[in-house]
């Protein structure tokens, strides 16, 4: 699996995706968290090389295309390429994890601040509205991805503040 694995300020990732020519069609984001605390993350016990091997046991041939982290926007698939993270979803879709759980806690800080300024690039890039934000568990109804705390009426409001 290659990956890309470069971290972009949200500023950065705003140039890198202005930039970027896609040639595969995007209609939906899908929103997952990794379950992994940031904690985990911080420590570097998890990261994106960690990932890429687990997907690579899987089998999987690519994995999510982005994670938002505190330090910034992780590049890991390249988004021209379909992702693979949520089954049916993976077609058309940008799939996005967040670093950490959020079946107790909304995601906040620097990794919502983050994600919020992700989500505002694509759908400027994409023509995308809001409800074109997906959930994991809506494809895998056996999974809380991106976290039971995390609802489409919540995050509906917090974009549509900005
Ligand atoms: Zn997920």
């Amino acid at each position: 699996m290659e990956i890309i694995n470069q971290c972009l300020s949200k500023i950065e990732f705003a140039e890198y995706i202005e930039g970027k020519m896609i040639d595969r069609e995007i209609d939906k984001i899908i929103l997952h968290h990794t379950w992994d605390t940031n904690d985990r993350w911080q420590k570097g016990e998890v990261s994106c090389d960690y990932y890429k091997n687990m997907y690579e046991e899987k089998g999987w041939k690519s994995g999510p295309h982005l994670f938002v982290a505190p330090e910034g926007i992780w590049l890991f698939t390249d988004i021209n390429i379909q992702g693979t993270h949520a089954n049916q979803g993976n077609k058309g879709s940008i799939g996005i994890e967040m670093i950490g759980r959020y079946d107790e806690s909304l995601p906040s800080g620097k990794i919502w601040e983050n994600t919020k300024a992700v989500l505002i690039t694509l759908f400027k890039k994409f023509h995308l509205k809001l409800t074109d934000i997906h959930f994991h568990r809506e494809y895998n109804p056996t999974k809380s991805c991106p976290g039971k705390a995390v609802t489409k009426k919540w995050v509906r409001s917090e974009i549509k503040q900005i």
